[in-house]
């Protein structure tokens, strides 16, 4: 499995770090990482940080009141035209197909493409590309229900989010406070964003849904996971609604637990639509878990 240039960088690791995560999106990943927040905090310091960059929404779920601390700044390139010799090299060394060239009239950058990874800059022989910053994301803070939050979102028609978790990590460890728990909402996926926010966790609540597609994408995320070395724990959301056998297949096939099977209620539902954490029995089992692994 590939790993991009963001995720080879690395982060200091807090005590105990820990994601909520799913192979796809909808799956009920806010509906849980907001739960089993505010069920911790009952008992423990708790910062949930919701590094689904394209679209956080536990502060709403928290009724959290956002306030930003932070805009995420990204190196875009700029040609000396006076310099460049018209090589290609730049060309050549962008995987994000962000510069098109020609021999007469040299390179151009698609900004919108670019993801300011600084490639095209390390392959030019003759120094011609410099670096100017755009704003490509926002950090964001607040407090609610015991819980602190953290809240990473994406510039509009940005294209790359790791940058925007990875500048949420470090935003992380330059705070003062620390907390016995930290959970990391991610997206959903396989892709560099979610490996950013993954990575340094100690442990992985995966949630998945019990129909074909969710069963498709809870095999990717698991396999991830297992690349990563991030141990993983299963979650059926909406168990009964669908075949529950088809996550059991994987989890035994894998040697995995399913830890919970939160049922499809009217309840959670309600909750979820008006902006409450949910409670249930099935999240108190997490939780328990989910503390075990405090350090
Ligand atoms: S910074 Fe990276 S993505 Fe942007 S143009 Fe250069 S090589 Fe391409
Ligand atoms: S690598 Fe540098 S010199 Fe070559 S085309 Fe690109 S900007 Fe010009």
């Amino acid at each position: 499995m590939h790993l991009c240039r963001e995720n080879s960088q690395k982060h200091p690791v807090t005590k105990t770090r820990i994601a909520v995560t799913g192979g796809k999106g909808g799956t009920g990943k806010s509906m849980l990482s907001t739960a089993l927040a505010v069920e911790l905090a009952k008992r423990h310091s708790v910062l949930l940080a919701d590094v689904d960059v394209d679209c956080p929404d536990d502060h709403l779920i928290l009724s959290i009141e956002r306030e930003k601390i932070k805009d995420v700044e990204q190196d875009l390139p700029v040609i000396d035209r006076e310099k460049c010799i018209k090589c290609g090299k730049c060309a050549d060394a962008c995987r994000e197909n962000a510069i098109i060239f020609s021999k007469e009239t040299g390179p151009r950058f698609i900004e919108d493409q670019c993801t300011g990874c600084t490639a095209c800059m390390i392959a030019c022989p003759v120094d011609a590309i410099g670096r100017k910053k755009r704003i490509s994301g926002r950090i964001y803070r607040g407090k609610g229900n015991g819980v602190e939050l953290l809240s990473a979102e994406i510039e509009p028609g940005q294209k790359e989010g790791s940058p925007i978790v990875n500048s949420a990590k470090e935003t992380l460890s330059g705070m003062k406070n620390k907390w016995e728990i930290e959970i990391m909402d991610t997206a959903a996926g396989t892709h560099c964003t979610v490996i950013s926010a993954v990575r340094d966790c100690s442990a992985a609540f995966v949630v998945g849904e019990a129909t074909p597609l969710g069963a498709h994408d809870l095999e990717l995320i698991l396999e991830l996971l297992s690349v990563l070395g991030v141990p993983a724990y299963i979650v059926m959301n909406k168990a009964g609604t669908g075949d529950d056998s088809l996550i059991e297949d994987i989890a035994k096939k894998r040697g995995l637990e399913i830890v919970a099977r939160i049922p499809y209620s009217r309840e959670i539902a309600e909750a979820y639509s008006q902006g409450r954490p949910v409670e249930h029995p099935e999240i108190e089992k997490i939780a328990e878990i989910a503390r075990k692994m405090i350090k």
